[in-house]
């Protein structure tokens, strides 16, 4: 068996931090170690035959950065051997990956059921424009079954969720949710940017396609907007062919960045749970009203987490009492985390969801969703825990 196959054949049983340190690893003539950056809009051709050749797809090759580029490729490589899907294709962004998803399988008259807890960009997409070319939306709860099942239609083409939910926590059941999918030969798209393909697979669940923000955890510093769909080569081709008609394509240095950020997702993981798991425990024993984290035995979504994730994610919210006013304090007094929406950075961020991330909602919507005015979000990052408390610490001070 030559060295290639083999690599092969060992990759394929390999685990997330292998795949992601060994996939997509093409060298090129040079023999760098590191992966290159392809900073390239167009490829040249040898001659005029050639360039004929290949604009008509009768020789594979490279032609213009929006169809392809080797970065581009290594990092769909790898993140397909980590979700387990045949094929990716990445985006500028999460939304511009989302975007491309409903470009590639909806059209006037389609039908769509979205989880009502949902990135809010994701929502206002749908409303604002898709619906502009007669898709019409339904919103149900993530955690009500027989809602997804009533909001079926004929006309039915895809399912839409995250997993957990943000930012209390809701935990999906995917494989229940891919069933009511196949029995109207429906798509369920998971956006899995919360848990990465480290902490949870959606497509070994049934789903037929991923979404990612790659902006989060996978670049995982802050340094980056990136995207990505994973899912069948078939699927993938459809998305394909509008990040090649539409463009919405990611830059090769972002993909170079979020190829890196591949190599220690496992490792960030787990630090990020780890601390999240340490610091939802400790807010128990805090002057606070609620804690949400699925990783609390008695978290509602806590048995279904234990499932279908291999770990709880780096995200905790809580509520503190007295409401806005008293949340806002709480924020202010704090000194060494980030005040800022982000997530899934290696900086702590704390946010107040009701004013910022959630604001835009009606406050009938953020009461049902569990938005409350003294709810705040942290999303731990990868500083020393006690460091982190001592902040907190600060905050309840402050109330
Ligand atoms: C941030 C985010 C998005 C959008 O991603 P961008 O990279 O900012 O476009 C989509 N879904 C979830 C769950 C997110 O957190």
């Amino acid at each position: 068996m030559d060295k290639q196959t083999q690599l092969a054949q060992a990759l394929a049983d390999a685990g997330a931090a292998t795949k992601a340190i060994r996939t997509g690893a093409d060298r090129s003539h040079e023999m760098e170690h590191a992966e290159p950056i392809f900073m390239t809009s167009s490829y040249v051709f040898d001659s005029a035959e050639d360039a004929a050749a290949r604009f008509s797809g009768e020789v594979a090759g490279n032609v213009y950065s929006r169809y392809t580029n080797p970065t581009l490729r290594q990092f769909e490589q790898r993140l397909a051997a980590m979700e387990g899907g045949e094929a990716a294709c990445s985006a500028a962004s999460g939304m511009a990956a989302i975007m491309a998803v409903a470009m590639a399988f909806l059209q006037a008259g389609d039908h769509v059921i979205c989880s009502q807890s949902v990135f809010g960009s994701t929502t206002v997409m749908f409303d604002k424009y898709f619906a502009k070319f007669g898709v019409t939306f339904s919103y149900v709860k993530l955690t009500d079954l027989d809602a997804w099942r009533d909001a079926m239609q004929p006309n039915t083409r895809l399912l839409f969720c995250e997993s957990p939910s943000n930012p209390t926590a809701e935990v999906a059941d995917i494989a229940a949710l891919a069933s009511i999918a196949n029995a109207a030969s429906a798509r369920l798209v998971v956006d899995n940017c919360f848990c990465t393909p480290v902490l949870q697979t959606p497509l070994a669940l049934g789903a037929h396609l991923v979404c990612h923000s790659a902006t989060k955890y996978i670049d995982g510093q802050g340094r980056c907007l990136g995207g990505a769909v994973v899912g069948s080569q078939q699927d993938i081709n459809e998305v394909v062919g509008v990040m090649r008609s539409a463009g919405p394509t990611l830059s090769p240095f972002n993909a170079w960045l979020l190829l890196k950020g591949l190599e220690t997702l496992k490792v960030r993981m787990a630090a990020h749970c780890a601390s999240a798991q340490t610091i939802a425990e400790w807010l128990l024993t805090q002057p606070v009203e609620k804690v949400h984290y699925a990783g609390l035995p008695d978290h509602p979504g806590h048995a279904l987490a234990k499932r279908q994730q291999s770990g709880f994610g780096g995200v905790v919210s809580f509520v503190v009492p007295g409401g806005r006013a008293a949340a806002w304090n709480f924020i202010n007094a704090t000194c060494l985390m980030s005040i800022t929406a982000n997530l899934g950075d290696a900086k702590t961020t704390i946010t107040h969801p009701a004013s910022t991330s959630h604001g835009r909602w009606t406050q009938e919507m953020r009461a049902q969703a569990g938005i409350e005015e003294g709810l705040i979000r942290i999303a731990v990052g990868l500083e020393d825990q006690e460091d982190l408390m001592a902040d907190l610490q600060r905050g309840f001070a402050a109330l």
